[in-house]
């Protein structure tokens, strides 16, 4: 079939909500990431030839058939609360954008679980189960606008998880439209395996329900301990981590950070220098009053650590969602994600201390403890990306960034199209083979989200990426100045 009579007949499916239209369509040619049109224009084609917005798997598989056909590529897109362009596409085509799927269907209050479209958002279905008396296990902390299905095609980690794990051990199956058009129920039992579509990136089918497990709404109680010493800090991380009791968040902040939201005026309890660790628990009064108990215990043993007061503890989680608040001091920040071994804290965080004054920067760290051993780190900076040429230098230090990270054991959180150049840190040379028959047995044709994942774009091959990036940030070095180090 000829691409324009596919997207002619996808057209006449959809009515108005598909559209060709220029400037709607250039809407979609980015997510929360400013990469300089410089960078991007040469290398991908971002901007769609046609966004269409679904209403049901059945509209989803009928735009595959044509698009399949024609062998035209097509981008899954929700929230777009991502940043390496995972939701955009890389080779123009059809953007799917997901957000009119929408709503619960189901509450299974005997099986303790819910079935929802794919396009819900977390906080909805917090709002929805809250009101009913339960709670999701997890959340991402982008939860008012990453959508469900979203975070389980990326890497699923955030609050709660490390009390209930990834929300791929909480699905319990998901409806799937494969790149044929076929529509499928996927379990961990099925071929294919509910597992291939955890942090598959868009790349293997759209999911348009899920079936997730529930938890009961229990009361909470918030702590939130100060400490000038980070070795004393990550010490009771590791101790609460490994208590008995499992906290439901475990969320730490270093000293460049504690100083640039005091200096914005937003430091909890005013504290102005050290770090932070904040330890949430959700559970019975009982539990709650034993992890008092262990909180109390171990503060009381520590010179060097302080338990701030209880409303300023409650006020912090209150603020779960607002992790990019600091990037009001910006324009812009920049940073790299990396899941790092928990047991790597603070080797991590003095390589990062040591890297920022060699370029003269404040880079501030902040993270969730995602599993019991690793956490997503966020190491960012400030930068401000109408200035182009300074923004494109200082562009390389990510990779100065997660070139610490990789020294201390971690990887990048998650691929899209700006991790490519990493495939071979974040995954084994098997694990890479795995993926890649997967994507060549569900999607031969190559349709779904191309470009991204399993192969990075030859200028982004890993040694030139590497070879340029080192240029770039030698070059800012020298032009903008650096300090110790
Ligand atoms: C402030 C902030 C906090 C964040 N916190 C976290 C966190 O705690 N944990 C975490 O893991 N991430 C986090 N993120 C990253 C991001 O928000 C999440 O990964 C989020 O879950 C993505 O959901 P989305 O709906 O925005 O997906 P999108 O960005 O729209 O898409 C993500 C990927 O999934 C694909 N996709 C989307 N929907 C479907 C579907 N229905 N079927 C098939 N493919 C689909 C897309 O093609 C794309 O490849 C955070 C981001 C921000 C800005």
């Amino acid at each position: 079939m000829k691409k324009s009579e596919a997207l002619r007949q996808i057209k006449k499916l959809c009515g108005e909500r598909a559209t060709e239209a220029r400037f709607e369509c250039a809407l979609y040619s980015r997510d929360l990431a400013p990469v300089p049109a410089l960078l991007v224009d040469p290398l991908f084609k971002t901007v769609p030839d046609l966004v269409v917005c679904p209403t049901g798997a059945e509209e989803v598989a009928e735009i595959l058939r044509l698009a399949g056909a024609a062998g035209i590529p097509v981008t899954p897109r929700a929230g777009a609360s991502t940043v390496y362009f995972d939701s955009v596409p890389a080779r123009g085509g059809i953007v799917i954008d997901l957000n009119l799927i929408k709503g619960v269907l189901e509450l299974d209050e005997e099986m303790m679980t819910v079935t929802v479209k794919a396009g819900t958002t977390w906080s909805e279905l917090e709002r929805y189960l809250n009101a009913r008396g339960y709670a999701p296990k997890s959340v991402p902390s982008s939860a008012p606008a990453s959508s469900i299905a979203g975070w389980l095609c990326m890497m699923g980690y955030g609050i709660g998880s490390l009390k209930y794990g990834s929300l791929l051990s909480q699905v319990k199956w998901a409806e799937v439209v494969l790149p044929d058009g076929e529509i499928r129920q996927v379990t961990p039992d099925t071929d294919p395996p509910l597992a291939w579509f955890a942090a598959s990136e868009g790349t293997l089918g759209i999911i348009t329900k899920l079936n997730i497990e529930i938890r009961r709404q229990t009361p909470m109680k918030h702590f939130l301990l100060h400490s000038r010493a980070l070795s004393e800090i990550a010490g009771v991380l590791t101790a609460v981590k490994d208590a008995e009791i499992t906290p439901y968040n475990l969320h730490f902040t270093d000293e460049a950070c504690v100083r640039a939201m005091s200096r914005q005026g937003i430091a909890p309890g005013s504290v102005d220098s050290g770090c932070l660790l904040a330890v949430d628990y959700e559970g019975s009064e009982a539990e709650l009053h034993r992890a008092e108990e262990m909180i109390t215990a171990l503060v009381t043993g520590k010179k060097a650590v302080s338990l701030l007061p209880g409303e300023v503890a409650e006020r912090e989680w209150e603020e779960r969602y607002k992790s990019l608040k600091l990037k009001r001091s910006g324009p812009s920040e920049l940073g790299g994600e990396v899941f790092l071994p928990v047991s790597r804290l603070e080797n991590y965080l003095s390589d990062i201390k040591r890297l920022a004054g060699r370029y003269g920067l404040e880079m501030c760290s902040y993270g969730h403890v995602a599993t019991p051993e690793r956490m997503i780190i966020m190491t960012m900076f400030f930068a401000d990306e109408t200035r182009v040429f300074e923004y494109i230098m200082d562009l390389s230090l990510v990779k100065k960034i997660q070139d610490v990270g990789q020294r201390h054991g971690g990887y990048p959180y998650g691929v899209g199209l700006w991790n490519t150049p990493y495939l071979g840190r974040i995954f084994k040379v098997s694990e890479l083979e795995q993926l890649r028959a997967r994507k060549k047995k569900l999607d031969p044709k190559g349709i779904m989200n191309p470009g991204k994942l399993y192969k990075w774009h030859p200028m982004l091959n890993p040694f030139n990426f590497s070879l340029g990036m080192n240029v770039l940030a030698g070059i800012r070095r020298f032009v903008r100045g650096g300090g110790r180090g």
